[in-house]
Parts: C-alpha cells; sequence; structure tokens
C-alpha cells in the first residue's frame, strides 16, 4: 500500500466513524485529576476517574516523587535486566509482595503490558486459558499473545466454567491450563466469584489469575480482591497496576518466588522496556505505605460510593447490582445514554457514556467512579444535577 492509498484508507474510515457518531473526541483535562475537574475552561464535579483513593494529586506523594528525582533523575537510564534496576525499585517490589501476602513480586511499567507480559511470560501454544468474557481488554490480547487456546466463559457462571475446565482437563490435549478473571468489573462495579473460582482450579489442578486492577486499595483492607476473600496463599497470579487506587503508574504481578524469578527472565516488557521513572516509583512506595498504615482513605472510598448509590437509587435510576463504590446509572438505550451524559457535562457533572460494543447492546449506562477526594457536598450537587437532567430527559 502507497502513502496515498493508505491516506485514503485513514480518512475514509475516520470518516465513516465520524458519520455514524462513534468518533470519541478526547477530552483534555487542564490541570490535574481530582475530584473536581476543568475541561474547556469549565470547572465540573469529576466522577469518571480510577484515582479512587485520591492519592494522584496527594501531597505526601508528590514531596516522595520530588525527592526520589532529586536523587535518582527523571529517568532509570535502562531497561531492568541491564541495569535499569535502581534500588528503589526493588524496595517497590519488597514492599508489593508485604502488600499483597505474597513471597515476591514485579513490577512492570503499566498495568497493561504487565498482563501483555505475565500471561505470554508463562502461556504457550501448547496450553489453554479459560476467560471471563468481560475480561479487560488487556487480558485479551496478553492471552493471543501468548499463542494458547483461549476459551471463553459466561461472565461469572460457575457451572460453564466448571464444565469448561473438565473438558479441558479430561481432553489430555493441553500442558498447562489457566484460569483468568478480573476481580472487579470495572463495568457494573461486581466482585469475581473467587472463592468458587479456586475451588474449580483445586479439584482440576489449574493455575489461577486475577487482575484485581479495580480491587486493590477498595477491598480486603486495600490489599484487594484476594485478600478481602482470605485466598492469598491459593491463587497463583495476583496482577494490579500502580494507575488506580495507588494514583500513580506501572503494573506488578505478585506471587511465589519462582514465579517471579521466571518472569524476570522471560517477560519481555521488563527484558526490552525502559523501567519506571524513579519519582514514580517513589510515589507508589509512599501511597503503598499509606494503605498499609491506616484505612481511612477506604472508608471514606466506601462511604462516599454508598452515599451516591442510595441518593440515585432513591431517585429512581437503574443503578445495577455493584457490590463496590463503581456506580452505573443504566439507562439502556445508547443514543439516549450518550445525550444523557452530554446534558449531565452541560449541567456540571462529568460521568461518561459506556456503550456496545464495550457492554451488551440495550445496557448502555453513564459510569460513575466517587472517589475518596469527593465532598459530601459535591456528591449532593452531582445528585442534584442528575435529578434535573433524569427528569427532563424522563428517565425518571
Ligand atoms: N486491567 C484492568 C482490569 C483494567 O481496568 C486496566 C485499566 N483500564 C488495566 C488492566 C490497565 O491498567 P493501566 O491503566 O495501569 O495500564
Amino acid at each position: 500500500m502507497s502513502s496515498e492509498t493508505l491516506n485514503q484508507f485513514l480518512k475514509e474510515n475516520l470518516d465513516d466513524l465520524k458519520g455514524k457518531g462513534l468518533y470519541n473526541v478526547i477530552d483534555t483535562v487542564e490541570g490535574s485529576n481530582g475530584p473536581m475537574i476543568t475541561i474547556a475552561g469549565r470547572e465540573l464535579i469529576n466522577l469518571s476517574s480510577n484515582n479512587y483513593l485520591g492519592l494522584a494529586t496527594d501531597r505526601r506523594l508528590i514531596e516522595a516523587c520530588l525527592e526520589a528525582t532529586k536523587t535518582y533523575g527523571v529517568g532509570a537510564g535502562a531497561v531492568r535486566t541491564i541495569n535499569g534496576t535502581l534500588d528503589i525499585h526493588v524496595k517497590l517490589e519488597e514492599k508489593l509482595a508485604e502488600f499483597k501476602h505474597t513471597e515476591a513480586a514485579i513490577a512492570y511499567q503499566s498495568g497493561f503490558n504487565c498482563n501483555m507480559a505475565a500471561i505470554s511470560g508463562v502461556m504457550d501454544k501448547h496450553d489453554v486459558i479459560l476467560s471471563d468474557e468481560l475480561n479487560h481488554a488487556s487480558i485479551i490480547d496478553g492471552c493471543r499473545l501468548s499463542k494458547a487456546k483461549i476459551i471463553r466463559y459466561n461472565h461469572s457462571d460457575m457451572e460453564d466454567l466448571r464444565s469448561k475446565a473438565r473438558e479441558a482437563k479430561e481432553s489430555g490435549l493441553y500442558n498447562k491450563i489457566m484460569i483468568i478473571t478480573d476481580g472487579v468489573f470495572s463495568m457494573d462495579g461486581d466482585i469475581a466469584k473467587l472463592p468458587e473460582i479456586v475451588e474449580i482450579a483445586e479439584e482440576f489442578d489449574l493455575i489461577t489469575y486475577v487482575d484485581d486492577a479495580h480491587g486493590s486499595g477498595v477491598l480486603g483492607n486495600g490489599a484487594g480482591t484476594v485478600k478481602h476473600f482470605g485466598l492469598s496463599d491459593r491463587v497463583d497470579f495476583q496482577i494490579g497496576t500502580l494507575s488506580k487506587a495507588i494514583g500513580v503508574v506501572g503494573g506488578y504481578v505478585a506471587g511465589k518466588k519462582d514465579l517471579i524469578d521466571w518472569l524476570k527472565v522471560r517477560s519481555r516488557p521488563f527484558l526490552f522496556s525502559t523501567a519506571v521513572t524513579p519519582g514514580a516509583v517513589a510515589a507508589c512506595i509512599e501511597a503503598i505505605d499509606i494503605l498499609m498504615n491506616s484505612s481511612d482513605l477506604q472508608n471514606k472510598l466506601w462511604e462516599n460510593g454508598d452515599y451516591l448509590k442510595k441518593g440515585l437509587k432513591e431517585l429512581g435510576f437503574d443503578i445495577g447490582e455493584s457490590e463496590t463504590p463503581i456506580t452505573p446509572c443504566i439507562i439502556g438505550d445508547e443514543v439516549k445514554t450518550q445525550q444523557f451524559s452530554k446534558w449531565l457535562n452541560k449541567e456540571g457533572v462529568y460521568a461518561k457514556s459506556i456503550v456496545f460494543p464495550t457492554v451488551p447492546k440495550g445496557t448502555g449506562r453513564v459510569r460513575n467512579m466517587p472517589t475518596a477526594a469527593h465532598t459530601k457536598e459535591m456528591l449532593d450537587r452531582a445528585l442534584a444535577i442528575y435529578e434535573k437532567v433524569g427528569k427532563e430527559m424522563s428517565i425518571i
């Protein structure tokens, strides 16, 4: 394809997306991503960020980041396996293992590449992965990269998982069999049925992999979904991000020492991509220290989540079956959902719409992510705007 035909191809496809209203115009946030954000000069109540505990703008993390930057500089200077492993990276990994109650941990540059690294670092074409149908895109891509056979099971359907696990085991076709699930599903806020998943894994002798991007810092006294269910020594891979509740950037695997040692020699982003900046690492260490020493932020997050849920429910909105502070407001029709989100924005609430194909057809929703940093006054204002727009659009 010449560059002229490439340009033609791109233009036609972009025009097609724009014509169908599917081209996502990206908002630019002017300033920090806190409980209030400024977009196009307008200050809005922010209900769309993963900064669950408000740590992205916490003074203690900022100070730790500045201090480490003064000591180590702005960059790590190399990939981890050459000489980019600074003592501060090792400290973070030791801290993560302690936080997650595992023997060891390995840190990556993001949660996304952590899934690519960890799944393809262990699974190969002789293996099979049983994956919840609603797992995150980075899990799906990590599975594809591994070349293992992928079998999707119906969302949180333990009968379906059990029968697919039995079939895979009894076929005798595969070397390794792994079950992969999100810990908390971010579209609906529901929690994976980990006790049953672990039982099935133990019954058929399978590997377990839990991506707890949305559970860490939120459940299990901050340690996440696996700890919440008391399963710390029965799950093989505990994945987390350092970008959501921790408020910074990065991803990690926590597990047995041999697993982590293997990933250090076999997972490609660890071998071939430069290590995370020292400033970010120091901020992550500070955040984990805060979480291990106090539950105040988690308590505040849950209090705010419960408050918003109760308020929306009392107004007559359908808020689904969330078991965490993530609060969907289910509208149904795709176009109406997008209009609702835009109208909320006009009135002062930033809550993004999520529609097909990210969620099943007819289940369009505006997703709310309250955080520990929101005040009651902000949430009350958001609820008043929800009421006004909901009534004007005849949703409630
Ligand atoms: N896993 C899950 C379940 C996620 O929701 C996300 C972020 N959307 C990621 C992984 C990727 O994490 P990060 O943003 O740190 O790359």
